[in-house]
């Protein structure tokens, strides 16, 4: 039995969580780390084989290739990593693992390549130290491949599984939401990125940050504690024991504490809130509708686009958005366009959100962004839709995108297909530039979404996914509370709609503040949503504005957040 070990990190979603790591891997193609019974061994050596085989294919065609285009030196490259492929050190003794310690084809490639990596690191010769990269290379292929096979018992997770990974991508901790999985723990990213958003959303206690999961494996006890932003490693029985009292008394409390589903989210001195739910598959639309949400202000399609691993085709996309809009029961549902880029980590090591993010990645592939929209045009019929453009930077880039959708539009009027022709059009505005140029956007669009995750990350220049610069991350910041400020003076003349609908508006003392500076319509995940209501209705809007009026003229984040807090009902 280890002994008990206490790992920090950043809390992304609290709640305590009580069960065994499972742990991911490679956080390109998350694969899992686990034991095979005897009967899957074969199998499973099976499975390795035909990823080996179907990497030395693809990279003979490769070779073959460059062989052709660019003459034989070049080709010698792909020879190196054949090499590998053939390296008994490498291939059989992974099949030795697989066999001996009967674990999965990921868990065996992983310990064999550590030892090698270690083995490189220590060369003293740098040429023959970068040829580490060869073995990652074929590392990463090898993964690849083997994700294309199915695992052989993927769906037997166990019945308290915390996912235990350098990084878990969102739409794993979707897909496995319903397996048992009952916490998070990564050793990067932070309380905004995406991962974090869904774990909030999904309610999985989770934590991030905590780069000592490293030394965590598969099967190792874990309890995650995301009230104190920890990670218990191998916990104690007297720990078991006291966690388990705290599960019991936190449920009991969460079934007391109850909703207030039918309640109007309105403030004690009767302003009208516009509560919306920002939903990042489409199977939760429904407990959106069952939690009476009046509208969906957010829907991240590119978590379903990009699910299979492959692209989806048209028809398909129409039928899902159109089970959307039904399942919508007629509230209004806000599809936001596929913004790539925020979760992806770029084999280049390019930071992607400076890079071709949002609109721009849709402007470059047009092909992807065209079938798109047809999809949401031809779906429109079921129900009231708005179409949200992300990351906007220009007038241009607006001006584009209103060219592709015109474009969208004619082909549809050619193919006399049925759509509603006035599907509202609107801006996130999410990037300084954007925040600055509101108004000259405004007569271009129909409504507007506030962006405040991205938004904060830009204007304060903090990666939201770099858990290094976390603690920097401050919607009570000035310069932010004064770019909300001059976002709603600049666009109160043209009356368009403008809907909140970062994170900045699922905490009560955060999203107090926007409705003192004059914002009136939030969107929330549908964790955040029974608080947030809570605390509309305890507030009074015309004092809100008072402590807005104060909150402007203060110097720094800190002040601003004791006043707010000790001011603001904290629901
Ligand atoms: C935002 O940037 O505030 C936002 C709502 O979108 P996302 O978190 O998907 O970037
Ligand atoms: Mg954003």
């Amino acid at each position: 039995m280890k002994k008990e070990r206490i790992i920090h990190g950043v809390v992304a979603s609290v709640g305590v969580a009580l069960g065994k790591a499972v742990r991911t891997f490679d956080p390109l193609y998350v694969s899992f780390n686990f034991k095979l019974r005897p009967d899957q061994v074969r199998k499973e050596v099976e499975r390795f084989r035909g990823s080996v085989e179907k990497s030395r294919e693809q990279l003979k065609r490769m070779q073959s290739e460059l062989k052709r285009k660019s003459g034989p030196e070049s080709s010698f490259l792909i020879d190196a990593h054949l090499l590998v492929l053939q390296d008994r050190l490498f291939v059989d003794r992974i099949i030795e693992k697989i066999e001996t310690a009967h674990i999965n084809s990921e868990w065996a490639i992983q310990q064999v390549s550590d030892d090698l990596f270690q083995a490189y690191d220590r060369l003293s010769d740098e040429y023959l130290r970068e040829r580490r990269g060869d073995l990652d290379d074929i590392v990463r292929r090898l993964l690849h491949n083997l994700q294309s096979k199915p695992l052989p018992s993927f769906k037997k997770l166990p019945y308290d599984a915390i996912l235990v990974g350098e990084l878990v991508p969102p739409s794993t901790l979707f897909e496995l939401r319903s397996q048992r999985i009952v916490g998070l723990a990564t050793e990067t990213g932070s309380p905004l990125s995406h991962t974090a958003i869904m774990a909030r959303s999904l309610e999985i206690p989770a934590i991030v940050g905590a780069p000592e999961l490293t030394e965590v494996a598969s099967g190792d006890p874990l309890i995650v504690d995301g009230e104190r932003g920890i990670v218990i490693w191998s916990p104690s029985e007297e720990t078991l024991a006291e966690y388990k009292t705290r599960d019991r008394d936190g449920k009991k409390l969460k079934k007391r504490s109850g909703n207030s589903i039918s309640a109007p989210s309105v403030t004690e001195d009767s302003v009208q809130i516009s509560l919306g739910a920002n939903i990042n598959f489409s199977e939760e639309i429904r407990a959106a509708v069952a939690n009476g949400c009046e509208f969906v202000g957010l829907y991240r399609t590119e978590f379903d686009f990009f699910r299979e691993g492959k692209q989806p085709d048209e028809e398909s996309l129409v039928a899902d958005y159109s089970l959307v809009l039904k399942s919508a029961k007629g509230a209004p549902v806000t599809f936001r366009t596929i913004d790539v880029g925020i979760d992806q980590k770029s084999w280049d090591g390019v930071n992607m959100n400076l890079g071709v993010r949002g609109l721009r990645f849709c402007l470059e592939n047009t092909d992807i962004f065209k079938k798109q929209l047809r999809s949401l045009y031809r779906a429109s019929v079921h129900g009231p839709m708005r179409i949200l453009l992300p990351f906007v930077s220009s007038v241009d880039d607006l001006d584009a995108a209103h060219v592709i959708l015109e474009e969208v539009r004619q082909e549809l009027d050619a193919r006399r297909q049925l759509y509603d022709q006035h599907v509202p059009i609107g801006v996130m505005i999410e990037t300084p530039a954007a925040a600055q140029t509101c108004d000259l956007m405004a007569s271009r669009v129909d409504f507007f979404c506030l962006g405040t995750n991205d938004l904060i990350q830009y204007y304060l220049v903090i990666d939201r996914s770099d858990q290094s610069v976390a603690h920097l991350y401050n919607p009570f910041h000035p310069a932010i509370l004064r770019c909300l400020h001059q976002v709603h003076t600049l666009l109160k003349p043209s009356g368009k709609p403008v809907t909140v609908c970062g994170e900045m508006a699922a905490d009560p003392p955060s999203a107090a503040v926007l409705l003192g500076l004059g914002f009136t319509s939030l969107s929330v995940n549908l964790n955040a949503y029974p608080r947030i209501k809570r605390m509309i209705r305890s507030v009074s809007m015309s004092h809100l504005k008072d402590l807005a009026g104060q909150i402007l003229r203060m110097h720094k984040p800190k002040e601003v957040e004791e006043k707010v807090r000790t001011t603001v009902y904290r629901a």
